[in-house]
């Protein structure tokens, strides 16, 4: 049983896709699936007319770092929210490659709100970089809010999705993102490797064109360009593209809503029930994606080997400085409420023997 955040359980049809010989790629029939698999994600993530969605071959963060190096320069100066791992990682890409920055620190146990974002407004900076949902400890922003921030001070809105679209709300024309960032592990349950992202028409007039990307790989420039005749500049991860093609057909069979729903359901169970173990979970607003919990009593990474050797359960672990602490169960994927009930059953059991 696995209850991580990404690979999840994947569901028996795109485990059937996995397992299929692959084409050649440069072929007409190969630029039909890429064209409709990439019609059918700008559905699924409500992606605004004239929005370039690209696919590359990486994880999560490849697609982070081409955002910061199609897009940010050492003349623009961006905005980061950073309450936890995936904030700062963001801080790290810009350190790391001299884009100047300024932080919105979020403290652990408080949601982020507008308040805490008023000291930052009116200083010009040229976008937002976020997360909506912080995985790192599984605290959801509010997009809309965020969005509504970019609009009135007139700064690009990058948002890293990878954790939250298709697990919560998240429509990219009602937020006017102009990078959504979106990979194949997490809430598609898809193998890892493939990154979506999705590029506004006026980031890509306005920056991508006139600036020289200064990676070859991750252009995208070269990428949009390819997209165009269902194509990418090199080969891509063919195999996921035909999960992700499945995968869509399923979501949008069943209703982009009604996934959601699916998830919430999942996620509202477990935390129904786990709160009768001696664990409690924080009170900022969570993702459907993830709950973390925090123990009352007993060591979380223990528990995470006790799940893991006995039981071959694979929960979460928490990063630092949350390790000892936290756990983090996922609803993505192809769980179901029997495997919640297992869970729960051997947590509770375990969590008495826990000193
Ligand atoms: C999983 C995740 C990523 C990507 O991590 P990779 O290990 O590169 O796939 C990025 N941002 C968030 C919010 C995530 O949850």
């Amino acid at each position: 049983m696995i209850f991580t955040i990404g690979p999840v359980l994947m569901h028996d049809y795109t485990k059937e896709v996995a397992g299929m010989q692959l084409p050649y790629f440069r072929t007409a029939q190969f630029s039909e699936v890429v064209k409709s698999t990439t019609a059918m994600y700008n559905a699924a993530a409500f992606a605004t007319e004239g929005d370039e969605t690209i696919f590359l071959t990486c994880s999560g963060t490849g697609a982070m770092e081409a955002t910061v190096l199609n897009c940010l320069s050492q003349d623009t100066k961006v905005l980061i929210i950073n309450g936890g791992t995936f904030g700062e990682r963001w801080v790290e890409l810009c350190k790391l490659h001299s884009i100047p920055h300024d932080v919105v620190s979020v403290p652990f146990e408080k949601d982020l709100d507008e308040e805490m974002l008023k000291p930052f407004r009116k200083r010009g900076y040229f976008a937002l970089l976020v997360n909506i949902h912080e995985t790192g400890i599984g605290k959801l922003y509010d997009a809309k809010m965020l969005s509504r921030f970019c609009a009135e001070e007139g700064m690009y809105f990058f948002a890293d999705a990878i954790s939250s679209i298709f697990a919560d709300e998240y429509k990219i024309k009602e937020l006017k993102t102009d990078i959504t960032i979106v990979s194949s592990q997490k809430a598609l349950a898809l193998t890892p490797g493939l990154a979506v992202v999705t590029v506004s028409e006026r980031l890509y007039n306005e920056v991508i064109l006139k600036k020289k990307s200064p990676d070859m790989y991750f252009s995208f420039a070269a990428h949009i360009t390819e997209a165009k005749r269902g194509q990418t500049p090199f080969t891509p991860a063919v195999g996921i593209i035909f999960q992700l093609q499945k995968r869509l057909e399923k979501i949008l069979e069943k209703g982009v809503e009604n996934v959601i729903k699916e998830t919430n359901g999942l996620a509202s169970y477990f935390r129904q029930n786990v709160v009768r173990l001696p664990v409690e979970i924080p009170s900022y607003t969570l993702s459907n994606c993830i709950t973390p919990i925090l123990l009352q009593k007993g060591n979380a990474k223990r528990l995470f080997e006790i799940l893991l050797d006995k039981y071959d359960i694979h929960v979460t672990p928490s990063p630092q400085p949350h390790t000892d602490k936290m756990l983090r169960i996922s609803s993505i994927g192809a769980l179901e409420k029997k495997h919640y009930d297992k869970l729960l059953e051997i947590m509770d059991k375990e969590l008495k023997n826990l000193i």
